[in-house]
């Protein structure tokens, strides 16, 4: 089943997400909608908070990458609970990302190039891992998606202020998408 994508502006996108337990309701069916919806969108990556559920769950699926970035190939993966341990490798500033709570904003951001990560699969079992080049990358942007935080937090303010519009366009809901989103709650001026 495909869930509509929460947008910029919504609460649940600025809070930290709750762990879960390996009995969280209906968990197999929640990934599955999540890899659809995601899928559906055409991203890469797609954290619970994006569909309105404030817990710590990610999915990842970086195939489309893998011309430009062989590393991409086989990163379809389900991290649920991540930590990241630790933050390696050099800066990388040159990579636009996007996001699908974020349409039309396109961004250069600067991330470490890797990262070591503890995770549960799917399966609950407990994994850690270093991930580098683009798979660091789409795990910190997803990662940070539980820590409340969207990619245009990590721009310089002038920078942010120069999208302040577009963001309060996403906000107000006035935002054309190829997939549903959900609206935002019209805010009092
Ligand atoms: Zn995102």
């Amino acid at each position: 089943m495909i869930l509509p994508i929460v947008g910029y502006g919504n609460n649940v996108l600025k809070k930290e997400a709750q762990e879960i337990t390996k009995d969280y309701p209906q968990l197999s069916e929640l990934i599955d909608n999540m890899f659809e919806t995601m899928y559906a969108a055409n991203g890469v990556g797609l954290a619970a908070p994006q569909i309105n559920l404030s817990i710590r769950l990610i999915v990842v699926d970086a195939e489309p990458f893998k011309e430009v970035y062989p590393e991409a190939e086989g990163f379809k993966q389900v991290f649920i609970n991540p930590t990241i341990l630790e933050y390696k490798g050099e800066i990388w500033s040159d990579f636009e990302e996007g996001c699908l709570s974020l349409p039309e904003i396109h961004e250069e951001v600067a991330r470490p190039s890797e990262v070591v990560v503890r995770y549960f699969d799917e399966n609950f079992v407990e994994h850690t891992e270093e991930l580098s080049g683009i798979r660091a990358r789409v795990f910190q942007h997803e990662y940070d998606h539980l820590q409340g935080k969207v990619f245009v937090d990590r721009l310089s303010s002038l920078r942010k202020t120069l999208l302040k519009r577009k963001l309060n366009d996403i906000a107000n809901n006035r935002v054309r998408t190829s997939y549903r989103m959900k609206m935002n709650p019209t805010k009092k001026r």
